[in-house]
């Protein structure tokens, strides 16, 4: 069997495993507001395509002052290992996590650096710590729980940094064209796992320094019994609400055309801006190879007064 066919009958599966939820309430997913969803039929591109996932274990980022005050005055973190997303690493350094509560020893530090220190548990090891943590993007620390942590050569009360990260797909522009999503898209994924299930809003985060993967924290990875090499298939996407002023990559907003005549030079043009949406005003005559460049670009035209 060939990995085409493969695909059509995981996606046979899902469709099945989607109407039975459909008539369960429990299990289904909360209700996607003003937020557009796409069956999978509306959107083949990106069924059927496999993601890498990878479990993340808790650990910690931390900021320069915090690596200074845990391992001494001037110390930098020491990579061990690289990562699966390229640049980080495995520190050698190791802290100890301590609530009132409870504590979790040899916690992993992550490198290089950051802007904000940063600890990210599974909701089973809040537990052991007595903490109720939200689950949050990385980076997102609203709500964030205190937790001390200790070093080699000292500790520091970190306010507002626990989080569980919510689970996530890293991937390249390139990786996003093909799917059909764009950075800030959530999707639904199916793991065919020995315990098969479907998890539903993944965000997705598009980064040209990204490389393909799903990450779950290991609460996630447990629930789906996963094992080293398993993959997951996006099922459905749900595409971004309109961006504000504080999406990483912000469409662009539609662009106006005042020329009266549109050429094929300037479509092309057009299309390499990114924006997807052309407003031209009833009298801009285009010329048929603008109009076709305009095409296979997927931009939409809109006539406006
Ligand atoms: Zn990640």
């Amino acid at each position: 069997m060939d990995q085409e066919q493969l695909n059509l009958i995981i996606e046979k599966v899902v469709a099945t495993l989607q109407k039975t939820n459909a008539d369960t309430p429990i299990l289904q997913p909360p209700p996607q507001n003003a937020q557009t969803k796409y069956a999978i039929s509306a959107r083949p591109s990106a069924t059927g395509q496999a993601i890498p996932l990878e479990a993340s274990a808790r650990h910690v980022h931390l900021d320069k002052a915090t690596v200074e005050l845990l391992f001494g005055k001037g110390a930098r973190l020491t990579p061990c290992r690289p990562l699966s997303q390229p640049g980080e690493f495995l520190a050698q350094e190791r802290v100890k996590l301590v609530t009132q509560k409870g504590e979790l020893a040899s916690v992993a530090v992550l490198g290089p650096e950051r802007e904000q220190t940063q600890v990210e548990l599974s909701l089973t090891d809040a537990r052991v710590l007595g903490l109720d943590i939200p689950v949050n993007l990385s980076g997102d620390l609203t709500g964030a729980a205190d937790v001390t942590l200790v070093g080699r050569c000292g500790s520091v009360f970190a306010k507002g940094c626990v989080i569980a990260a919510k689970n996530h797909i890293h991937m390249t522009p390139s990786d996003a064209s093909r799917f059909g999503v764009k950075n800030g898209d959530t999707v639904d994924v199916h793991v065919q796992t020995r315990r098969p299930l479907t998890f539903h809003e993944v965000a997705v985060r598009v980064k040209g320094s990204f490389a393909l993967a799903m990450h779950l924290d290991f609460d996630e990875a447990n629930a789906c019994a996963l094992k080293e090499g398993d993959r997951g298939t996006v099922i459905s996407i749900t595409a971004a609400p309109p961006c504000k002023n504080d999406c990483l990559q912000t469409p662009s907003p539609p662009a106006a055309v005042t020329d009266k005549l549109l050429t094929e030079e300037a479509a092309r043009r057009f299309a390499q801006s990114g924006a997807k949406n052309l407003r031209i005003t009833k009298k801009t005559i285009i010329t048929p190879s603008a109009k076709d460049a305009l095409r296979e670009a997927g931009i939409i035209i809109e006539h406006v007064e």
